[in-house]
């Protein structure tokens, strides 16, 4: 079975009619040749890939021709492997605001499989008849964000011209196909009151779930592009209280609610796996030592989980929140006295592991530095559209990885 990702291209608010006030993207300068931050795609002794080059400040130009879509697509299928399963339409751009939009999906809608698009803002939709016609033409699933129900509130904080038109666009899509969606929480704008009239306009909907993010303005918080604060003097809420409102509205609605970084309280993920003594116990034994170095909402779930199956090594917290976002600026910073002589770092975090050896190195004991598991649970947008038993399967397959990776590099105990 065979997924065709189709790439629109585009740039992140240039091709989104204009920048949400909360959009990460926002204010980042156009640099002609970026300083890479380094990633598990580069090259062992070079530092910087296109991906963590250009993709990560999705430094692309305007949206591609639907010619060359077109083409690429063409190009595509003539590479793979059996029967094409699935099409998902992705971008740096928003795809409601591709300009051959409706040329695309009916070329898409020729080949007669579902059509999921990982992403809109619906800005771009401005007749809600736009709904039916991507229904007709095969689109299954999507992720949508709202960020209110209140038309006056996308309007002024996502400059969406047509704020009424793209509500209804949800709505109908709603009534037909599996909708998800996502509003990134800016305190005292669009949470509250305003949340709750949200949340329950996507319940009598029919959406199949809300994706709560979290705001965040400070590069701990994971703004790692030089552009923050993105809203200036805008409060952010903590972990804790962001956790603690989406616990409670996921309880007091039908609808699932989960958030981002935390969590998922239905599945209990991320690290669902600390409440299950039984899976703990089928996990590998950690028989060897190795620092692992992690993000500051993590560090305490992974050292409880690894203390579970034997380990006696430290697990170290930076002062970035998300593990997948750490740079070398929080390799700087870790404190070299409480860390050993092997050291995994998270598999998706920007970082060069030979500029990483160096840095951590930099007191005089030379340190091996390993890539770890891309990931060790899931996010609020992976679990969404998951059951319990297949985030635990995520968290065990990732663990397992990890703590094999301590036995293999890891050095004898005392
Ligand atoms: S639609 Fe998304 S990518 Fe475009 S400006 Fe808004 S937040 Fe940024």
């Amino acid at each position: 079975m065979a997924h065709l990702t189709v790439d629109i291209g585009g740039s992140p608010g240039i091709d989104c009619r204009g920048f949400c006030s909360y959009c990460y993207f926002k204010r980042l300068k156009k640099e002609e040749n970026p300083e890479p931050f380094g990633c598990k795609y580069c090259l062992p002794f070079t530092k910087g890939c296109d991906y963590c080059t250009n993709g990560v400040r999705e430094n692309y130009e305007g949206f591609k021709d639907i010619r060359d879509v077109a083409d690429n697509i063409l190009a595509d299928l003539q590479l793979m492997d059996g029967e094409l399963e699935k099409i998902t339409i992705s971008g740096g751009g928003d795809p409601s605001c591709y300009p051959q939009f409706k040329d695309l999906m009916e070329i898409l809608g020729s080949m007669e499989v579902p059509i999921h698009i990982g992403y809109t803002s619906g800005k771009g939709f401005d007749d809600p008849d736009i709904a039916d016609f991507m229904v007709d033409n095969g689109l299954s699933e999507i992720s949508y964000t709202i960020f209110a129900s209140d038309p006056k509130l996308r309007s002024e904080y996502m400059v969406d011209p047509t704020p009424k038109a793209s509500l209804e666009v949800f709505r109908r899509l709603c009534k037909k196909i599996d909708v998800y969606a996502a509003a990134v929480i800016i305190p005292d704008v669009n949470d509250g009151e305003a949340l709750e009239d949200t949340c329950r306009f996507a319940e009598e909907c029919g959406a199949k779930g809300i994706i709560l993010m979290r705001f965040a303005n400070r590069t701990d918080q994971g703004l790692i592009l030089g552009n923050a604060p993105i809203i200036k003097g805008q409060r952010v809420q903590t972990v804790r209280e962001f956790a603690e409102m989406v616990i409670s509205l996921n309880s007091r609605y039908k609808i699932k609610i989960n958030g981002t970084p935390l969590g998922d309280p239905e599945i209990g993920s991320p690290f669902a796996i600390t409440d299950e003594p039984d899976l703990l116990e089928k996990l590998p034994r950690v028989e060897k030592d190795a620092t692992i170095i992690t993000g500051s909402i993590a560090a305490r779930p992974i050292q409880t989980i690894l203390d579970a199956c034997g380990n006696k090594s430290w697990v170290y917290g930076t002062q970035k929140e998300i593990a997948c976002l750490i740079t070398i600026d929080d390799l700087k910073s870790v404190d070299l006295s409480k860390i050993g002589e092997v050291v995994i770092i998270p598999g998706r975090s920007f970082v060069h592991e030979k500029e990483a050896t160096e840095v951590l190195s930099s007191d005089g004991v030379e340190r091996t530095v390993i890539r770890g598991p891309d990931m060790l649970t899931a996010d609020a947008e992976t679990s969404m559209g998951m059951d319990k038993n297949g985030v635990l399967q995520m968290e065990m397959d990732g663990f397992s990885e990890l703590i094999r990776l301590m036995n293999m590099y890891g050095r004898d105990r005392e």
